[in-house]
């Protein structure tokens, strides 16, 4: 497997060089809308300790990362008034991984309607401001 890339996309976002619409943040993880949401309020959250995947993580911050996703699936849940929750994380390019920044996909679901496929498309900036800031309302509220 490849070593850590400390100019990933992802590790750029948590230093602050690349903007996002950042939705929570701890000690250990970040989490930010996905910039091609395959459903309104898709949400990645993102351990602050650099690792490639699940392939590399340590057992704790993998639990970090899964209390972090958690929490943001409940309260989009009812920020998004969703009918149910998708969960997805990828390893490697066999196993769909695009970005190499361990990453948790939570996608907000509607009974009956598909996801969109990946990368289908750029959400508009404004609707993506308009989304982090229901998930931040609900957060405030949980
Ligand atoms: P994966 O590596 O799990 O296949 O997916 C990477 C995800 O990152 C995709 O859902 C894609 O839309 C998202 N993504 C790629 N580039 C950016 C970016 O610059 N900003 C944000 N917020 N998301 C991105």
């Amino acid at each position: 497997m490849a070593a850590y890339d400390t100019n990933n996309i992802f590790a750029k976002i948590l230093r602050g060089e690349l903007p996002c619409h950042k939705v929570y943040e701890d000690d250990h993880v970040f989490a930010f809308l996905d910039i091609m949401p395959r459903s309104p309020g898709h949400t990645l959250i993102i351990p602050k300790a650099a690792a490639r995947n699940i392939l590399d993580i340590s057992a704790e911050d993998y639990a970090h990362v899964a209390r972090g996703t958690h929490k943001i699936a409940g309260v989009a849940m009812k920020a998004f008034k969703a009918d149910g929750i998708t969960v997805q994380q990828f390893n490697e390019p066999a196993g769909g991984q695009v970005v190499f920044h361990l990453h948790m996909h939570v996608m907000p679901r509607k009974d009956g309607v598909a996801l969109l496929p990946p990368a289908s498309r750029k959400e508009d900036p404004k609707v993506l401001e308009e989304h982090a800031r229901l998930l931040i309302a609900a957060l405030a509220s949980a």
